[in-house]
């Protein structure tokens, strides 16, 4: 089966992220992280495991980031052993195809889309770790596990992991839609982890999808609330006002019109030197990046809350001194879990099915937002389109599996047999569907990319919006 990972060790990011500034080729080749290669079918792993065909799989602005290297190996989270190799594509709904026999809530048939990452429940450690207890499964705090790991991922045609990792999709919710969930419960999560009350002023930084859908998700939970959105392009700027944003700060003139907004005074020092005297109440960062954060620090009012979404893989040096003087409150938010909804009620429940029961009740819109779909063997295409969204106008870039030859994928009935036996004598070329002997750089670029020097290289750090 085709499949891609991200292989992560220092060495390969740093020559690739050095010759990525000279030729964003680079990205594509086999010493660089992403790796595209036609496995052979495995079987099930471990009884409660499930085979997933998948149908529609995102690219995230995190995805972005490991693809084209925009990461610092001196990062915490690169300490953590199993972070050299990483399965990309945690946006993906597919179809079940294939279930242990002591799989128990899922069916061969059924709709399901991915809860990320592995965790303790899923593996079946005994006993859980304090997150995976309490169902956020996002902190889990195991370092490693013992036993099979996923295979696959949503960059992949199948994807093979425990039951405990999938969500059942209900009929009400369409592949396009449900291929949001996931993103769409990161802005959930991180709304709950600060929700707005009546009146409040609030900054949405960023108008990617999840900046997008923290601007619908707030008009249904906080309609009351003030929604300003900071985005970077134009077609970002209709998107924005479109789905409910009162106002736009456009970043050539952000800081007089982050005061112009919120009635706050713009204060200068020395030449660069500039706070609002007020501000918002809170900010949600959905890009991550040293600017946006340093900016937000000097956009909060005293006692106001920063939710930092969209996250940076590299050691930032920034001018904290806001969250002393004004008593802010800096709040991590990662992916999703359990939430505490009604809010105050003690009563715990899943992001995904929140957002579904939104979804459901027509309180949140989950259409619209795919704009470029790729068939898998056109990945270099599609990772471009994600990444440089200036020209593309992309909101949500997916891959539609649908769309990849037959031969590639498996007959849905197929997959219900025995897995045949490997078949490592055989790799075929996604570009040519022409049999090649197997190679470990079997989709090495062949030629000149004329199209990967637009990428939108303003900003070596600025991946983009999560
Ligand atoms: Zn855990």
């Amino acid at each position: 089966m085709w499949t891609s990972t991200l292989s992560l060790e220092p060495s390969r990011v740093v020559i690739t992220r050095l010759l990525g500034r000279v030729w964003r080729g680079a990205y594509f080749t086999s010493f660089a992280p992403l790796r595209v290669e036609n496995l052979p079918r495995q079987t099930l792993p471990a009884s409660n495991w499930v085979r997933v065909r998948n149908t529609l799989a995102g690219i995230s602005g995190s995805d972005l980031q490991l693809v084209f290297a925009n990461i610092d190996p001196r990062v915490a989270i690169a300490a953590l052993p199993e972070y050299g190799r990483i399965a990309p594509g945690r946006e993906v709904v597919g179809e079940v195809i294939e279930v242990g026999e002591d799989v128990r809530q899922l069916h061969v048939g059924d709709r399901v889309a991915l809860q990320y990452p592995f965790n303790c429940r899923a593996a079946g450690v005994h006993p859980v770790c304090r997150s995976c207890a309490s169902g956020n499964y996002a902190l889990c705090e195991q370092i490693s596990f013992p036993g099979p790991l996923p295979i696959g991922s949503g960059w992949s045609e199948e994807l093979l992991v425990p039951e405990q990792q999938l969500f059942r999709l209900p009929a009400s919710i369409d592949d396009e839609q449900a291929v949001l969930l996931e993103p769409a419960a990161v802005a959930l999560h991180a709304i709950l982890r600060r929700l707005p009350l009546p009146g409040e002023r609030v900054l949405i930084i960023g108008a990617g999808t999840v900046g997008l859908l923290t601007i619908k998700l707030l008009r249904a939970l906080a309609p009351h609330a003030e929604i300003s959105v900071q985005a970077r392009h134009t077609f970002q700027v209709e998107q924005a006002t479109r789905m409910g944003a009162d106002s736009i700060i456009y970043p050539q003139k952000r800081y007089q019109d982050a005061e112009r907004v919120t009635g706050a005074r713009l204060v200068r020092g020395l030449p660069g030197n500039q706070v609002l005297a007020g501000g918002y109440d809170i900010i949600f960062d959905t890009v991550g990046t040293k600017r946006t954060l340093h900016d937000a620090l000097r956009w909060s009012r005293a006692s106001a809350a920063l939710v930092l979404v969209g996250n940076s893989l590299h050691p930032m040096h920034i001018d904290l001194t806001p969250i002393w003087h004004r008593e802010l409150a800096l709040l991590g938010s990662s992916a999703h879990g359990l939430e505490e909804w009604p809010a105050g009620s003690g009563t715990l429940r899943s992001t995904y099915a929140l957002v579904v029961e939104m979804v459901e009740r027509g309180e949140l819109r989950l259409d619209r937002l795919v704009t470029h779909r790729f068939a898998f063997n056109e990945y270099r295409q599609a990772l471009l389109a994600a990444m440089n969204k200036a020209e593309s106008q992309a909101i949500k870039v997916v891959f539609d599996f649908t769309r990849t030859p037959a031969s590639t994928v498996p007959n849905v009935r197929a997959a219900r047999r025995p897995a045949p036996a490997p078949a490592r004598a055989s790799a075929r070329s996604m570009d040519s569907g022409v049999t090649k002997p197997p190679s470990s750089a079997l989709l090495r670029v062949k030629g000149h990319f004329a199209d990967v020097t637009s990428v939108d290289e303003s900003d070596p750090d600025e991946t983009d919006e999560e």
